[in-house]
């Protein structure tokens, strides 16, 4: 992983981590003052939020908040139905707190964060081309747009009239939330359907800024972690996962770890164990053989069971599945679930770690001597309790008892909505 990091650090596309520079190069000081929008694109949620920010004093002082669900078929359509549905929803809150609203001296327009969870080539640090869509998506005619643009489209067909100041990732507007109230973030880790990283990154260890001088001397640079695979032994399991998916042969760190993935590598292996050696009996359970029938919270669910004879891993098997299981049968099903949660534990704390000593090597030792916070957000993460054993396991194991006290991993939930206003903030047009 630091390999790959420094790889893609060189250039575009000369390593297998797209190390992307987010042209965040100053975060939030706290100064910022006034209300912005902030709209989330996450990979099942969508969420419009207005942050009135009061400064060195009053800090956030209001957030209202909508969200919505993304339809199915949005992530199937095309990429005008996709942006037409989240502009509308956008023109919906817009609508509904638009008589609390302060009155915007003339000539000034709303401004706007927009937080886009997927792998955007930044141009700037508001504009940006999405590269390919992740989690599931496939609409049609994104890649190689300028989601900004799109957006913008979108609003004017809306009536709506605001400009996006900051274009962010999940994980950078995580950090920019999660930064603003300590000053020890410098990783962000998403751990949700999807996964990724981010971190502050030096200037001079970032060869293709290529005279590009970031205002701080520093840029946040988003990993793009989910599309590492240098190296990573994969099971027929995995495999199958991959070929069966929109997107195969890309994003393998993303398809061993996060929450999209874990209840389908589990379906596929108590499939088999049903078919080759009689795991639910001598029929193969019917539902069994559905793509994505066993949902990562079915995992959770079934492993935190701690009744004598598991009712509630058999009733869930029964309902998602079809299967009628005994008691042996069940323990073998909790067994694989814990097996698989554990290896994507063990591969995001590694994925942390990796990061870590990058981080640490190139600053001559400023990261893992002192107190060092990785904000962590994501769905997984937060619901999973077994998948945050496992991680914090496998850092304190690679970095030892002692250096790893002083790594905090810290769930900072949803800070990315309030990241990616206190970043159009400090990117605002209309500066003082
Ligand atoms: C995307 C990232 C995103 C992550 C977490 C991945 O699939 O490629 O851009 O940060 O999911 O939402
Ligand atoms: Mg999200």
């Amino acid at each position: 992983m630091a390999a790959e990091m420094r790889a893609g650090l060189v250039s575009d596309g000369a390593g297998d981590l797209p190390m992307i520079l987010s042209y965040v190069d100053s975060l939030p000081s706290g100064d910022e003052k006034g209300a912005f929008y902030a709209l989330d694109l996450g990979g099942t949620n969508f969420r419009v939020l207005k942050v009135q920010l009061g400064g060195r004093d009053g800090r956030v002082v209001e957030t209202e908040l909508q969200y919505a669900q993304i339809p199915q078929e949005l992530m199937f359509g095309t990429t005008e139905e996709l942006f037409d549905f989240i502009a509308s929803e956008l023109a919906r809150f817009v609508s509904k707190e638009g008589g609390r609203s302060l009155h915007l001296p003339q000539g000034k327009k709303w401004e706007l964060g927009f937080t886009f969870s997927f792998p955007v080539k930044q141009t700037s640090v508001d504009s940006g081309i999405l590269i390919k869509w992740t989690k599931g998506f496939s609409v049609s005619g994104t890649a190689g747009r300028d989601v900004v643009a799109c957006l913008n489209e979108a609003m004017e067909r809306q009536g709506l009239d605001m400009r996006v100041s900051a274009l962010v990732n999940d994980t950078v507007a995580t950090l920019a939330g999660a930064h603003y109230y300590d000053e020890d973030v410098m990783v962000a880790v998403i751990l949700g359907t999807g996964t990724n990283a981010c971190y502050i990154e030096r200037a001079d260890a970032i060869p293709k800024l290529q005279g590009l001088k970031p205002r701080s001397g520093k840029m946040i640079i988003n990993t793009e972690w989910g599309a590492f695979s240098g190296g990573l032994p994969l099971t027929e399991f995995d495999k199958d996962v991959d070929s069966a998916s929109v997107n195969p042969g890309e994003q393998i760190f993303e398809k061993t770890i996060s929450g999209m993935y874990l209840g389908e590598i589990v379906r596929r292996i108590l499939l088999k164990m049903a078919k080759d050696n009689a795991l639910f009996g001598d029929s193969v359970p019917q539902k069994l053989s559905t793509p994505f029938i066993l949902g990562t919270p079915c995992l959770c669910a079934m492993q935190q069971d701690d009744t004598d004879d598991l009712t509630a891993v058999g009733a869930i098997l029964s309902d998602a599945t079809g299967a009628q299981s005994s008691l042996k049968e069940r323990e073998v099903v909790v067994e694989v679930c814990d097996t698989i949660v554990r290896r994507a534990g063990r591969l995001a704390g590694a994925g942390i770690v990796g990061i870590l000593q990058k981080m640490e090597e190139d600053s001559h030792g400023l990261v893992l001597g002192r107190r060092t916070v990785v904000a962590m957000d994501g769905g997984l993460y937060e619901h999973y309790p077994q998948y945050r054993r496992y991680i914090q396991d496998a850092v304190t194991e690679l970095l030892g008892q002692k250096t790893s006290e002083n790594i905090v991993i810290d769930h900072n939930k949803d800070g990315s909505g309030i990241g990616a206003a206190l970043l159009a903030a400090a990117n605002s047009k209309y500066v003082g």
